[in-house]
């Protein structure tokens, strides 16, 4: 499911040329957030051209519910990505819906929700991918589509992992993990916007845990959630989820998903190349921050370096 939709929708995208794309109608959905465990009640919709992706929630008052999805809003990255408005409210998870919207070439998009965790649906992008090919895409031609230009690479270290980004012709996205399991090791997996298509190449691919971490988490307060209806599950005897995976590297797939949506917080499409080993929400975000802290490493496509100002 989604997939065949995901694809119209991205060829769809590529024949609409030039200006900002959103959605044409609202679709809702509903699921439990996987740390959290709760229910919650989703539904995307249309925005204004030069709106972004803003999220809402419905279970807080008035203005301050609403929370946009950009990196400087980033408040925790331990095992899933949280952006929190100035008033504390907090969207959980957002990063597998950002991955879906990006990936079908949207710019604007309002999510509401009635909880602080986004339902995690069968713990990849799958399901957001189906509901924005239900409504279909709507361009916006009154506003010009622009990129973020990765001028210089920049690159962020913690440890043995790092995450960079390097200027490229097209949004790439390159992942390296490399776990001490036997059954999962050392993967690899290349994405190119330029020749394969999001829903296709890593849309399906899900969230991952270890079976001896589980209670661990639990005893945190993540993963309260999960099960193997939305995450593979990695026992030291292998792949516990009937039917096993969806893609030989299914791990690293999702990696790849992650940083789609955890980019999709730079405000507009990236012409980059990400680059990660062993990178995962955190760096994913200290890369974004150097990119802007850096005004000589970035440009709007197309723009001089006033318009750059104004933003940064
Ligand atoms: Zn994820």
């Amino acid at each position: 499911m989604g997939a065949r939709e995901g694809k119209a929708v991205e060829r769809l995208s590529r024949r609409v040329d030039g200006g900002e794309r959103t959605l044409r109608s609202s679709i809702a959905c509903e699921g439990i957030g996987i740390h959290s465990g709760r229910k919650a009640h989703l539904t995307l919709g249309p925005a204004p051209a030069g709106h972004g992706f803003v999220f809402r929630r419905l279970d807080v008052a008035g203005d301050t519910g609403v929370v946009p999805a950009r990196w400087d809003m980033v408040s925790d990255t331990t095992l899933c990505t949280v952006i929190s408005n100035r008033d504390g409210i907090g969207i959980h998870t957002p990063e597998h819906i950002l991955a879906a919207l990006s990936g079908a070439g949207i710019d604007n998009a309002t999510i509401e929700v009635d909880a602080p965790e986004l339902p995690i649906m069968d713990g990849s992008a799958d399901d957001f991918t189906f509901l924005i090919g239900c409504v279909g895409v709507r361009p916006q031609p009154s506003r010009p589509r622009r990129r973020i230009e990765v001028l210089k690479p920049v690159q962020v270290q913690e440890g043995e992992s790092w995450a960079r980004l390097l200027p490229s012709d097209s949004f790439k996205v390159s992942c390296t993990i490399d776990y001490d399991h036997p059954h999962v090791g050392v993967q690899r997996f290349d994405f190119d916007s330029a020749r394969q298509t999001f829903s296709e190449a890593v849309g399906r691919a899900r969230t991952f845990g270890f079976l001896d971490e589980l209670e661990w988490l639990r005893a945190q307060g993540y993963a309260r959630g999960a099960s193997l209806d939305n995450a593979v599950a990695i026992s030291p005897n292998g792949v516990m989820n009937d039917g096993g995976l969806r893609y030989p590297e299914e791990m690293v797939r999702h990696k790849v998903l992650d940083v789609i949506g955890d980019l999709a917080l730079a405000g507009a499409p990236i012409l980059g190349a990400f680059q990660g080993y062993r990178s995962g929400h955190r760096l994913n975000n200290m890369v974004l921050r150097a990119l802007f802290a850096d005004e000589s490493a970035w440009r709007w496509e197309g723009a001089g370096t006033e318009a750059q100002r104004v933003v940064a």
